[in-house]
């Protein structure tokens, strides 16, 4: 049965400082940004938070800027706002490719890369890139600020490193030398979560990220070190199989992820050689 309404509270604050200052001294407090994720918990009457701050009027958080020859893309950057960018579309054309197939355009519209993050989903379609690419999440409390790497920020299934008390404010991306590649495989191209979900950059160290194949997004230092060191592909696509842990669930089964991740690797080499 869908929650009810009315025992919920919004937070409507005008800067991010005072968001910040709600989640401080009005906590437990659930930072709220397109609510694509939220409205779900909603609708089958799990939603656990009774009291939001809502920033989607913060719009300091939306920018996309350049960053030395890398990127700053601030939470509340929409899907929609990340494939209209040609800073985006430029220096992190997978961040697009990944943008371009979440969700139907409403998604797109209203679900931002900050909660796309969050959310900790390992289906999450932005998190593979942002893996691969080695970004920075930019936490901000009112204590301060700090920038934890893209691989320390998750301790397990839809767990974080992230306080309470913090927002994601940023996402920084270093620059990212050589081809970028993005695939999601899923039942249907729109709408439809992905089985598979996988970005990768070819240069003389190969950056391989999968989703959907374990706990969390997951980068594969085995198969990227046989790469770099001149492995075949069959060899690598053997130490990825055996590198993963997919399991069974309503989306599909381990044994369909391995296989399709074994053959997104070799589409990846391939199409990128
Ligand atoms: C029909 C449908 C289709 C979808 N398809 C896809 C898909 O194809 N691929 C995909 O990856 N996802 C998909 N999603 C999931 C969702 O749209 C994305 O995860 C989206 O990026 C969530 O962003 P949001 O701004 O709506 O987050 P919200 O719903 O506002 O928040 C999600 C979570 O993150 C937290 N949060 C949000 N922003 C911050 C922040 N800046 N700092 C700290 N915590 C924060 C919130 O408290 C909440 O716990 C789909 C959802 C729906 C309903």
């Amino acid at each position: 049965m869908r929650s009810a309404v009315a025992g919920l509270e919004l937070l409507e604050p005008r800067s991010v400082n005072e968001a910040l200052r709600m989640m401080r001294d009005r906590g437990p407090a659930t930072p709220l940004a397109g609510a694509t994720d939220l409205y779900v918990h909603l609708n089958s009457g799990t939603l656990k938070p009774r009291r939001f701050v809502n920033r989607w009027a913060l719009d300091e958080l939306r920018r996309i800027a350049s960053k030395r020859d890398g990127l700053s893309i601030g939470a509340l950057a929409t899907f929609t706002d990340c494939l209209r960018s040609p800073l985006v579309r430029r220096r992190l054309p997978m961040l697009a490719a990944a943008a371009r197939e979440v969700g139907g355009v409403q998604i797109q519209n209203r679900g931002t890369l900050g909660g796309n993050v969050a959310n900790a989903s390992p289906a999450g379609d932005a998190l593979p890139v942002l893996a691969a690419a080695e970004a920075l999440v930019v936490l901000r409390s009112t204590e301060g600020e700090r920038r934890v790497p893209f691989s320390a920020f998750y301790t397990g299934y839809r767990s974080t490193v992230m306080r309470a008390d913090e927002l994601i404010v940023a996402l920084e991306i270093p620059p990212v030398a050589g081809k970028q590649w993005f695939r999601k495989v899923g039942t249907r191209l729109a709408q439809a979560i992905s089985k598979v979900v996988i970005a990768a950059v070819r240069d003389a160290r190969p950056r391989i990220a999968l989703g959907s194949v374990g706990p969390t997004v997951v980068r594969v230092p085995r198969t990227e070190e046989a790469l770099a060191s001149g492995a075949s592909i069959e060899q690598a696509r053997r130490i990825l199989e055996a590198e993963i842990k997919p399991i069974d669930d309503i989306r599909s089964t381990a044994a369909y992820r391995r296989r399709v991740a074994g053959n997104l690797l070799a589409c990846f080499w391939k199409e990128t050689s």
